[in-house]
């Protein structure tokens, strides 16, 4: 993170105002192996990950081969079965899911419905007329739910 950034957690605003390095001596975290396979070369291969850079979506997608940081994987493909079995949505059901990606951050899995609403106002993407608003609201979030990416309850939302 660099400082001067802002960012929303938990429906509370944090800027970055410094930083520093702290040695933690004798600190002992999980590195777990992974298989996976690669989508541009469709060869298995092995990757290690720390439970950090997977709950950040930080884990290598392609072999040592392959290796791009940065390109964006192309799932048409068809290397990423799990994704391309689900059902297409419309582009404005994919903004509503890109500012929830946003609005949740990089920690937490829950998010308030009403805090990724805000959002989609203030974005532009639902009109702020309450009633309207209400209308389309449900209807990308439940085009977004049919489509397996995220999970409500009555109150709260998550990314699968
Ligand atoms: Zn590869």
């Amino acid at each position: 993170m660099k400082v001067g950034k802002t960012f929303r957690q938990r429906g509370q605003q944090y800027e970055c105002v410094d930083r520093f390095e702290y040695e933690r001596p004798a600190t002992w975290i999980w590195i777990y192996r992974l298989r996976s396979t690669c989508p541009d070369c469709n060869r298995p291969f092995t990757c290690t990950a720390s439970k950090s850079q997977w709950k950040k979506n930080q884990i290598s997608r392609r072999c040592e081969r392959c290796r791009a940081p940065g390109r964006p994987v192309d799932v048409s493909k068809g290397a990423s079965p799990k994704r391309s079995g689900k059902p297409k949505i419309s582009p404005l059901a994919a903004k509503l899911l890109e500012v929830l990606r946003s609005a949740i951050g990089t920690e937490d899995a829950v998010i308030p419905l009403a805090t990724w609403k805000a959002h989609c106002i203030a974005c532009g993407l639902i009109g702020p007329a309450k009633n309207s608003a209400r209308a389309s609201f449900s209807k990308y979030k439940r085009k977004l739910v049919a489509a397996g990416l995220i999970s409500c309850t009555r109150t709260t939302v998550k990314l699968i």
